[in-house]
Order: structure tokens, then sequence, then C-alpha cells
């Protein structure tokens, strides 16, 4: 058994950083917007949403083009993965903790994040954040698109996974993984993973008992 965190949303404030600097863009003089596809973009985007910004829960906006907008601007930012500030103050109310536990079950915790696959930068900027912020190697960050093949170790142990996207929680769970929901709630998921670790030690007993 092994316990699998997501970085954005969960650990990372990938929406903040996407709102600054995509709105960054949206109010600049389009004159000092250097990229032509971005100017076209932050062109449409403005008349179709009738402001000059957009908020947390567009990004995902296909029509006006928020979406593609704001993976183009990532694109084009060389440091936005590394400069992404940690979310509510969660390594120490759920990253560190959760170490901690694990570790009194001697069980891994590691990263499985989600890249954006067309950006090259994406992934080493990640397994770098992990190392200044979680001071962990790169050995213990995972970043894929299918996290569900993680969902189970190879000897059939089921492995945990938190995160906040529902679509990646299904998946786990159809993998053969146990979900755990992040959604602002530390303390939850760490009682969560308490019971998981102490009812696993409990099998493990019973185990050696009817062996004996
Ligand atoms: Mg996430």
């Amino acid at each position: 058994m092994r316990i699998y965190c997501d970085m954005d949303g969960v650990l990372v404030d990938w929406v903040s950083g996407m709102l600054k600097l995509a709105n960054n863009i949206l109010q600049k003089p389009a004159e000092e917007v250097r990229s032509k596809k971005l100017r076209k973009y932050a062109q449409r985007i403005k008349e179709g949403l009738g402001r000059d910004y957009i908020k947390a829960d567009e990004f995902k906006v296909k029509q006006p083009p928020v979406k593609p907008f704001t993976y183009a601007s990532i694109m084009r930012d060389p440091f936005f993965w590394i400069e992404l500030n940690e979310l509510d103050g969660n390594i120490a109310k759920l990253w560190n903790p959760l170490r901690e536990m694990a570790a009194e079950h001697d069980i891994e915790v590691e990263i499985l994040s989600s890249p954006i696959e067309s950006d090259p930068k994406c992934v080493p900027q990640k397994v770098e954040w992990c190392k200044i912020h979680l001071g962990i190697g790169p050995e213990k960050v995972k970043v894929v698109s299918n996290k569900s093949v993680y969902a189970k170790d190879a000897d059939g142990s089921k492995n945990m996974l938190i995160d906040d996207t529902e679509k990646k929680l299904n998946e786990w769970s159809e993998g053969g993984g146990i979900p755990i929901r992040f959604k602002d709630n530390p303390g939850e998921v760490l009682e969560r993973v308490k019971e998981l670790l102490e009812e696993r030690t409990l099998v493990g007993r019973m185990k050696d008992l009817s062996d004996v």
C-alpha cells in the first residue's frame, strides 16, 4: 500500500497562478501583447465575456476561447509551474502530517500529478517544485496523464489517492484503488487516511494470528 497525493488544487495553487497570468495579459493594451495568437484570443474573450478578466470557474470554457488562451499563455511563460504558490498552507496542514502518519506505518507517500502534455517544461518544473517545497526527490514524484495505472501496487494491494478532481478519483476507483476526495478539508482527509492505515494494521495482525 502506498499513498499518492495530487499537486494542483491540493498542495499547489494552480488557479491563482493561472488567473494572474491570464488576466494580466487580458488587461494589457493589445499592442503590448507580443504574441499574435494571444492577442487574437484575448480580443475574442473580451468581446465574448464583455470584460477584461476571467474567473476561476471559466478556464475550461471553449467559446470564447478561454481554455486555449490559458494554455497558450502558460506555454509562453518560462517559469509558470515553478513559480506557483502553495495552496492554503496545505503543506503544513496536510502533507507533513500525512508523511508522519505514513512513516509510523512504514508506508510511502508520493506525489501523483497530471501534466499539460503540450508544455515541455511542465514535468521538470513540477519535479523541481516538489524538491523546493516538499523536500522530496524525483523518485517520489510521478507526473502522468493516466493516474489510475498506480491504483494498485505490483503485489495487488490497493493504493490511496488524495485528489480534488472527481474524474481522477473515479478512474482511480475503477482501477482498484482507494479514492480520497480533497476539498479544502485536510483534517477530514487525515482522519480517513488514519482509519485506512489502522484497518490495514488490524487486518495484518489477524492474518498473522490465523497463520499461527
Ligand atoms: Mg488537482
